[in-house]
């Protein structure tokens, strides 16, 4: 039987910390609905203790978000907990997710706090969380920079308090896949199921989605992330190709997950547009090049079998392009490869009119223009 992932969204409150991006209430709203339809297990909403909009977007979730978990942040006090136990009472299926760092160099240059003091309150925060709510999930803050037995001590406090899920977070995504793997197994067998273990990745060495797949591979339930990998510096985990990679390789990784994979780009789209963020044109998945062949030798391999340069077309994440708009040229078209192209077409040019849409097609690429087969068939039909 394969393992169900589940997927912890967290644009809305670590996707929000990348500079400049402030999402409105209603904004949120509608990114966690559209979340929900992508079928997104868990939403976290937001930092209730950091401000008022922020509870008052769980708050909302909360009101109408029927099926996914509404998640709310606290740091391990109590007064982040109480805030947030009052924005998600009245939920459906809510989660209390406490975070604390957890390494050496956090708890001396940031908190100012013994590992003894830390675990403390990490201890009372997750015994205080479970007095509102059963749902309890622990995130270790740069997990990855800390000692094994020290971070095992941690998750245990947090385990033993009643914590539900447990969360290593590779905070300044300087992890490696082969370890973050190795790791899982470890914390596997110190934390049976049910307890849920969870993976949180940055991207800053860009190995996010291979670090949260390898630890999936080593045991890990749950995997956290945003959509195009929005959040600060390289950002976080893309989730749309943990969901792809997870899908492609489902036997090899005997894993599944309930993302609808044809509302990715739609989802995408959106939080694009309510972020302001553009998203890089050779992105996996999602960026505008991702499903585009330029290349002559590529275009001839692509319309006799569309698999030989993509793994996936792009209906595979609810895209609509047709392979005529999607096979562009780039300015080394010559004479040859044109004439190549129309004859799969059954058109037949002469030389001068050869030569003139060739020019044509160049004059056009090198004013920027996008020119697609489709584009190019027109203009042999039509001179
Ligand atoms: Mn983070």
């Amino acid at each position: 039987m394969p393992h169900y992932v589940k997927f912890y969204d967290t644009t809305l409150r670590d996707g929000e910390q990348t500079p400049f991006v402030v999402f409105s209430v209603e904004q949120k709203l509608q990114i966690a609905r559209a979340l929900a339809e992508l079928g997104v297990d868990i939403i976290e909403v937001g930092f209730p203790a950091a401000a008022e909009s922020e509870a008052e977007a769980v708050r909302q979730c909360v009101a109408e978000l029927k099926g996914p978990i509404v998640a709310g942040l606290a740091r391990a006090r109590t007064s982040d907990v109480e805030a947030t136990a009052k924005a998600l009472d009245g939920a459906d299926k809510a989660r209390i997710s406490i975070v604390l760092p957890v390494s050496d160099r956090h708890l001396t240059a940031s908190l100012k706090l013994s590992r003894f003091a830390a675990e403390e309150q990490i201890g009372e925060a997750v015994r205080h969380a479970k007095t509102y709510n059963d749902d309890v999930e622990f995130i270790a803050t740069d997990a990855t920079r800390t000692g094994i037995a020290e971070l095992i001590s941690a998750l245990r406090c947090a385990a033993t308090a009643g914590a539900t899920t447990l969360v290593v977070a590779d905070t300044v995504g300087c992890g490696l896949p082969a370890d973050l793997k190795a790791l899982f197994q470890l914390l596997r067998k110190e934390f049976p199921a049910p307890l849920s273990l969870g993976i949180h990745c940055h991207n800053d060495f860009g190995l996010a989605s291979a670090n949260s797949v390898a630890a999936l591979e080593g045991g890990a339930d749950q995997v956290e992330g945003t959509i195009n990998g929005l959040g600060e510096r390289a950002g976080n985990t893309a989730l749309e190709e943990v969901a792809m990679i997870i899908d492609y390789h489902h036997e090899s990784l005997g894993l599944h997950s309930g993302i609808k994979l044809d509302r990715i780009l739609d989802t995408s789209r959106l939080v694009r547009e309510l972020s302001g963020v553009p998203i890089q044109p050779n992105k996996a998945l999602v960026g505008q090049n991702a499903f585009l062949h330029a290349a002559g030798m590529h275009q001839q391999a692509m319309l006799a079998d569309p698999l030989t340069f993509e793994p996936f077309g792009p209906e595979a994440v609810g895209g609509k392009a047709s392979l005529e708009d999607r096979i562009i040229f780039g300015k080394f078209l010559g004479k040859n490869g044109l004439r190549r192209l129309l004859a799969l077409d059954g058109l037949e040019l002469g030389e001068a009119e050869i030569g003139a849409l060739v020019k044509r097609v160049r004059a056009a690429i090198e004013s920027k223009e996008t020119v697609t087969r489709r584009t190019m068939l027109e203009w042999a039909r039509r001179g």
